[in-house]
């Protein structure tokens, strides 16, 4: 049983159990936000693009994950979203942190996790978070090189060392592997090395890349991190812990989640440890920006006899839709207000263009890249002061934006919760 208020298949309470759904709970808090909002008059500020994040979503990924990964303890990935409330309820759930700099290790440690809850996920450490992390008992972290073996001989010799071990994360949208984990023809002497320098190696890491989408990678990466696990024995290691890394993302999830649970129990005896770092999973879903057009521009294709326009948001590939550059993402926009109606979830995103408006969306600054999409249909006239959502911008997005051309990195996130768990652990 997940104990949710809803079905986890059934995305943002699309079919309604009981009480407010998801999407009602959403939509009321973007009403009441853009009620107060008159663009005309507002103060500069005031009408900036705005979050509304369903913390009710982040808990139910959690139920799902323990539904389905029973064996594998999430340390999430903050650097996916380091929203304060995120960390708070997976905090108050009991999962795990993976974190990859000092500013990281100090978010979490401050809302009183322990530090064995954290994983200092970084193969290529800067030397004095190594010392920082050693002050503060942080001792778990992930090596994949013999320089950085010497560097945590001299800072850190107690450390409890993961060695990363390369994949192959060509399915996957973010390649990580063109940067990090050792090739397993490289981990005996790696291993060997550790031994000869005293440092305590305690299990294998991998990450089959951001947005995997070839379940198969993880039975490959669980077979290559058997055959380190053997090696170490050789080498005189009994590792205890193996790290799955990240990757899972909330469509494919419970088909990936399969793989791996099969790949850990045929490979994996019980007693070995299995940690993951699930980031995007838990967030993407979970956060929705409303974004207002502050100016158009008006195209006629004298050829084709058409109208178009050219909408201009509040924000931008400089800000969270920094997504698009890094996270090779498309958000799909949506509209939220035209003229005085209210249209959230009126609609669905119109494919049909003959009875629907074309528009290409750009953000806030002057640089030509700043674009949201190039084309796309939306079934409305829309004009400045009309609002525009975005679903699915919980990962990748507001950790990576820019001050760029003056216009604000932190923009406000309304919390709501569909799930009366997650309101009562944050005391909503
Ligand atoms: N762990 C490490 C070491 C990473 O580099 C990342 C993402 O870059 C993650 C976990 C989180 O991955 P995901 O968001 O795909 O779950």
């Amino acid at each position: 049983q997940t104990n949710s208020q809803y079905n986890h298949t059934t995305r943002h309470g699309n079919h309604k159990q009981h009480g407010t759904s998801p999407k009602e709970l959403i939509g009321s808090a973007f009403q009441k936000r853009t009620n107060t909002i008159n663009p005309d008059v507002c103060e500069a500020g005031e009408d900036d693009a705005f979050f509304v994040a369903d913390m009710g979503e982040v808990y139910r990924q959690h139920l799902r994950w323990k539904l389905n990964l029973p064996r594998v303890r999430p340390h999430y990935a903050v650097k996916c979203n380091p929203d304060p409330q995120v960390l708070k309820l997976l905090a108050e759930l009991g999962t795990g942190f993976d974190c990859a700099s000092k500013t990281e290790i100090d978010q979490v440690l401050s809302l009183g996790v322990e530090p064995s809850r954290i994983i200092y996920a970084q193969p290529c450490k800067t030397n004095a978070y190594v010392r920082f992390a050693a002050k503060a008992g942080v001792k778990q972290m992930t090596f994949d090189n013999a320089d950085e073996l010497y560097k945590i001989k001299q800072l850190f010799p107690d450390a409890e060392l993961f060695l990363r071990i390369l994949t192959d994360d060509s399915a996957s949208l973010c390649r990580l592997s063109l940067k990090f984990g050792a090739a397993v023809e490289s981990t005996r002497d790696l291993l060997d090395l550790a031994k000869k320098l005293g440092l305590n190696v305690t299990g294998v890491a991998f990450h089959v890349g951001s947005g995997a989408s070839d379940p198969q990678a993880f039975l490959r990466a669980v077979e290559d991190a058997r055959y380190v696990f053997d090696q170490a024995n050789e080498a005189g290691y009994d590792l205890k812990t193996l790290d799955v890394g990240g990757g899972f993302c909330g469509d494919t999830f419970e088909e990936m989640a399969a793989v791996l649970s099969n790949a850990l129990n045929e490979y994996f005896p019980p007693s070995v440890r299995i940690i993951g770092e699930p980031g995007r999973y838990y967030v993407a879903s979970a956060f929705t920006i409303a974004c207002n057009i502050i100016s158009r521009r008006t195209v006629e294709d004298a050829q084709s006899n058409r109208t178009s326009y050219m909408l201009y948001l509040n924000d931008g590939v400089y800000g969270n839709f920094s997504s698009i550059m890094f996270d090779h993402q498309r958000p799909t926009p949506r509209i939220l207000t035209a003229g005085s109606r209210f249209l959230y979830d009126k609609h669905a995103y119109a494919s049909n263009t003959e009875r629907s408006t074309h528009y290409s969306i750009w953000g806030p600054t002057c640089d030509g890249i700043d674009c949201i999409a190039e084309s796309c249909y939306l079934p409305d006239i829309l004009d400045r002061g009309d609002w525009l959502y975005f679903e699915d911008m919980g990962a990748y997005t507001k950790c990576s934006a820019t001050r760029f051309n003056g216009f604000t990195d932190s923009h406000d996130t309304v919390y709501v919760s569909s799930e009366p768990g997650a309101s009562a652990l944050l005391g909503m």
